[in-house]
């Protein structure tokens, strides 16, 4: 009597465990397909960007634990035929559930180490196709460091000194239509050199020397690897506070100088004289700066 008793019990924990199996395998599926449909309807790859950063990692976990519940249901159905035995029911959910822990923990690990490098190279895709102006239908271009500078306001551009964001600034030749997208700059995470991970991220910077009107500063910033610990620091150049370096006509350049139609030069002395200089284009401009003596032209 007690043995059957115990039969039925072992019936309907195989029962569950099949349902189990199954639902949880259904939920995982669902999760991920929600996820790649999600993504693929996010028609700004901006805004997919920002999706896929903030929760693929999550959802992947997601998925990963769901099916560790399949895994220990499955385990827990080997060799279901058998008559109730203690010993055998209870070492058979140890095991399974040792395995569906170990399956979580590997996962989770390749989620935390591996897949970071994987997801950095689909969002580098993401960031750097080339973007399309919706007004007009025409494909805008990533504009580089110098030529960004001119569509960005003070505040952007101090943020960006600081290192703790970027802006890529997309232009549309045509129409000088602007589209500026901001970035996170500590949170993308680079290659260590100890272990190869993406895992070396910013934990601290520090200015150790404040950039002047005529000389660069030096920054210097320091990682730590989120894996196996090692530190590094690297030294960055601050550029000087002088807007436009007018010794060197190649830092005058601007997004489009088919834009430009004047450029004017003001000049102020230290006594407060102010002359003005009016130019057609950004060489003669620079040219006059390169020879430019304020004493030969001082009253
Ligand atoms: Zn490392």
């Amino acid at each position: 009597m007690e043995q059957n008793n115990m039969n039925d019990f072992l019936d309907a924990y195989h029962n569950v465990m099949e349902w189990a199996a199954l639902v949880f395998a259904v939920i995982a599926l669902l999760i991920f397909l929600y996820h790649k449909i999600k993504v693929a309807t996010i028609a700004d790859l901006k805004a997919r960007f920002d999706y896929v950063t903030e929760n693929e990692i999550k959802t992947y976990k997601l998925v990963f634990y769901s099916l560790a519940v399949t895994v220990f249901s499955l385990i827990n159905l080997y060799a279901r035929s058998i008559q109730f035995d203690e010993i055998w029911f209870g070492v058979r959910a140890f095991i399974g559930f040792c395995v569906a822990t170990l399956f979580g923990y590997v996962f989770n690990l390749i989620l935390k180490f591996y897949y970071p490098s994987k997801l950095d190279i689909k969002l580098k895709r993401y960031r750097y196709t080339p973007r399309v102006n919706p007004k007009t239908g025409n494909k805008m271009r990533l504009l580089s460091e110098d030529e960004e500078d001119v569509h960005l306001d003070e505040g952007m551009q101090a943020e960006e000194e600081a290192f703790s964001v970027d802006y890529d600034v997309w232009y549309d030749e045509e129409t000088g239509d602007v589209k500026i997208e901001k970035y996170p700059g500590h949170l993308t995470a680079l290659q260590c050199n100890n272990c190869g991970f993406y895992t070396m991220k910013v934990i601290r910077e520090e200015i150790v020397k404040q950039p002047t009107d005529t000389e660069e500063g030096e920054l210097i910033k320091h990682y730590e690897c989120n894996y196996c610990g090692s530190i590094r620091a690297t030294q960055f150049h601050i550029a000087s506070n002088e807007v436009i370096d007018h010794r060197d006509p190649h830092m005058l350049r601007f997004a489009d100088q088919r834009l430009i139609n004047s450029i004017r030069v003001e000049i102020i002395a230290n006594d407060g004289h102010k002359k003005n200089y009016t130019f057609q284009n950004v060489e003669q401009a620079a040219k006059f700066l390169e020879e430019f003596d304020y004493e030969k032209v001082i009253d």
